[in-house]
């Protein structure tokens, strides 16, 4: 039996072809794609910026298993999971305490090491499979809500040190999906005020047009984020500000804008070539700053954005602009690139 599936051939060019259906080995799982979702990451794989080591990817997964090799067990045909992306070696101390994102030994990826969701059919390996990287997703959700799991369990994970519920003010820079998860987790969690910061008006313009439940859009090129946030809270600064966008001016001026005690998360990754900053030591010394990393998610962090999803206590639906089936694969990706479609989250249903 044959499928279809988007297949990388070589850096920066890719096809909608037809494959023959992967069959599950021992311990593996296959499973039939309902959703999946385009992200940043893809976009740079796909474009040949980026190397991975299989030609199939796509990790913001909602599927159903459609068949299982020998020997797996608590796993029925027919039954609705997401997918943990990262798997870690399971037996190092960070995979011990269920933070496979941070393995000692380099975890493996789905949509990196091993074949992804961009096709109606993939496996799930047997690591993935014993270590439980196959997170129960209920029938209430969509699958293309099911999909922004992965997404949100990254910006769960990023927040998890900041208390949330005990904020006044958060401010988010970056309008694009990331940083629109950041400020839905950090409402969720409680923060009474969420700001989000763009450069980009059509994006801020984007999030007024879903209704998404922001207090502040601000538009950071035409207004200054230091003279704002003084006017905003009193001269105090804010209590966390989560850097969404590749951008490292962003992170040393950040830390001026932080009330004492605040918290810096640095969400985004930045240039490879360019990462290092110059930052004012004294400003963490005397204000008491907490500055924080992110790297993708683990477990417990995909249990936490599902049941945010599931509950209702963040509406995913609203943020879904966009589907499209694997045949208009490379309209889809166009589509999210375009920063004038209005695309937030861009979903293929094979
Ligand atoms: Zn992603
Ligand atoms: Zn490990």
């Amino acid at each position: 039996m044959n499928m279809k599936a988007v297949v990388i051939k070589s850096p920066g060019v890719y096809k909608i072809e037809e494959v023959p259906v992967p069959r599950p080995s021992q311990g593996e799982v296959l499973l039939k794609i309902e959703a999946c979702a385009l992200c940043g990451t893809d976009q740079r794989v796909l474009s040949g910026e980026k190397i991975v080591d299989v030609p199939i990817v796509g990790h913001e997964i909602t599927a159903r298993v459609a068949g299982t090799g020998p020997g797996v067990k608590n796993i029925k045909e027919g039954g609705r999971y997401v997918v943990q992306t990262v798997i870690g070696c399971g037996i190092c101390p960070m995979c011990k305490i269920q933070r496979d994102n941070l393995c000692e030994n380099t975890f493996k990826a789905i949509g990196y090491q091993f074949n992804g969701a961009f096709a109606e059919y993939m496996i799930m390996p047997k690591s993935g499979v014993d270590h439980g990287n196959l997170i129960p997703v209920p029938e209430d959700i969509s699958a293309e809500v099911g999909t922004l799991i992965e997404p949100l369990s990254c910006c769960v994970n990023g927040m998890k040190y900041i208390p949330m519920e005990e904020m006044e003010h958060v401010l988010i820079f970056g309008g694009g999906i990331i940083g629109v998860l950041n400020g839905l987790v950090a409402r969720a969690r409680g923060a009474r005020t969420v700001t989000i910061m763009d450069v980009s008006q059509e994006r801020l313009d984007l999030h007024k047009k879903l209704g998404l439940p922001f207090d502040n859009l601000v538009n950071s090129r035409e207004t200054n984020p230091q003279e704002w946030v003084d006017q905003h809270t009193n001269g105090r600064g804010v209590n966390a500000v989560v850097v969404a966008a590749s951008v490292k001016a962003i992170v040393a001026p950040a830390l001026k804008l932080l009330a004492r005690a605040g918290h810096l998360s640095v969400f985004a990754g930045m240039p490879k070539s360019d990462p290092v900053s110059e930052i004012d030591l004294n400003l963490i010394h005397y204000g008491e700053l907490n500055i924080h990393g992110a790297t993708s998610s683990a477990y417990n962090e995909f249990i936490t954005a599902r049941d945010f999803l599931v509950s209702g206590k963040i509406n995913g639906e609203a943020l879904v602009t966009h589907r499209f089936s694997l045949d208009d694969f490379h309209k889809a990706v166009k589509t999210q690139a375009d920063p004038s479609s209005g695309a937030l989250k861009v979903i293929i249903i094979p």
